[in-house]
């Protein structure tokens, strides 16, 4: 096999979670408005891998259903259940629940939460990465575009994820910053705060988990990954940091942001337009826009909190 072979052997494997619905819950609407976006303009077939519990299987299968028809295109799908990927990652899920849950609900749906982290053991082993997506998103632009980034990792990154495009990691990182100077938490708009810090030197705004890109298989090839993600390495960093968080993953790949950039690979604000403005009413008016901004090609809109996608 050469290069292009190998390129066109990829394949396009998307992980979604869709659980607790009803036909009529807002995230059915969701799910459907994103469903009927990534068929409509990808140029590639795509293989859905959907977590979901019974019932909510059974409208995703509807919906799967009725876009295939309304896009008259075709895609793959297959689903998994979600107590059965809860259970895999007990582990995962014990180290950072303390740190990282707001408030914790019924285990099997908390856990969630977290999955992106250890879906290298749920997902096939012939699947050497994926893309998870949440389901409050809009593709604007064909998905291949988001495949393609894999192929910009650094040799050590296991993921691929954009910036928080929120102050919320300045928020959580108060107390810390009051004592250590330091770009962590400043917007990457602004001139280096410090020469002291060698990484992100322009600002780190943290990460988003709503676009995780995924090398399974250089996760399931490492001795360090799994090191990282114990309970002992989780509370190293969140004791350092005085970092009390409530957005699950998220906050772990922040953390490994200040601690280990090496794993990750930063998207563009463009693969993960983010559109909470939340912050700007709560304390942050005066610089929410700074690290709100996005000049990149907008390719997926991401409605987190609830906002409304605009659909033009
Ligand atoms: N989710 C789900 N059922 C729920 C709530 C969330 O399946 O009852 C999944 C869904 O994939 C969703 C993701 O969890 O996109 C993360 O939640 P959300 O996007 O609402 O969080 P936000 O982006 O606003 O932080
Ligand atoms: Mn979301």
């Amino acid at each position: 096999t050469n290069a292009s072979t190998i390129t066109k052997n990829l394949d396009y494997n998307i992980w979604l979670i869709f659980t607790k619905v009803s036909t009529k819950s807002p995230l059915t609407v969701k799910f459907e408005n994103l469903l009927y976006s990534l068929l409509n303009v990808s140029s590639v077939l795509l293989n859905f891998n959907i977590i979901v519990d019974e019932k909510s299987k059974s409208i995703a299968l509807l919906k799967l259903t009725e876009i295939m028809v309304k896009a008259n295109k075709s895609m793959n799908y297959k689903f998994y259940d979600v107590q059965d990927c809860a259970r895999k990652i007990t582990d995962i899920y014990d180290a950072m629940m303390p740190f990282f849950s707001s408030k914790p609900g019924t285990y099997y749906s908390d856990a969630l939460f977290y999955i992106s982290l250890g879906l290298y053991r749920v997902a096939p082993i012939k699947q050497k990465r994926a893309i998870l997506l949440d389901c409050d998103l809009y593709f604007k632009k064909d998905v291949a575009l988001l495949f393609e980034e894999f192929q910009w990792f650094k040799s050590t990154a296991f993921f691929g994820l954009a910036p928080e495009l929120t102050p919320v990691y300045k928020h959580i990182l108060h107390m810390y910053k009051r004592k250590h100077k330091t770009t962590f938490g400043e917007f990457y708009h602004q001139r280096p705060l410090s020469p002291s810090s060698p990484n992100h030197p322009k600002g780190f705004q943290g990460y988003n988990s709503g676009v995780v890109l995924v090398d399974f298989e250089k996760q399931r090839n490492s001795t360090e990954f799994s090191k990282i993600i114990t309970k002992e390495s989780v509370i190293n960093m969140t004791e350092k940091y005085k970092f009390r968080g409530h957005l699950g993953d998220q906050d772990f790949y922040t953390l490994l942001g200040y601690e280990y950039p090496e794993l990750i690979q930063t998207l563009n604000c463009g693969f993960n337009r983010q559109l909470c403005t939340w912050w700007r009413d709560h304390g942050y008016r005066e610089i929410f826009d700074y690290y709100f901004k996005c000049d990149h090609p907008i390719v997926v809109l991401h409605g987190n909190c609830n906002t409304r996608i605009p659909m033009d």
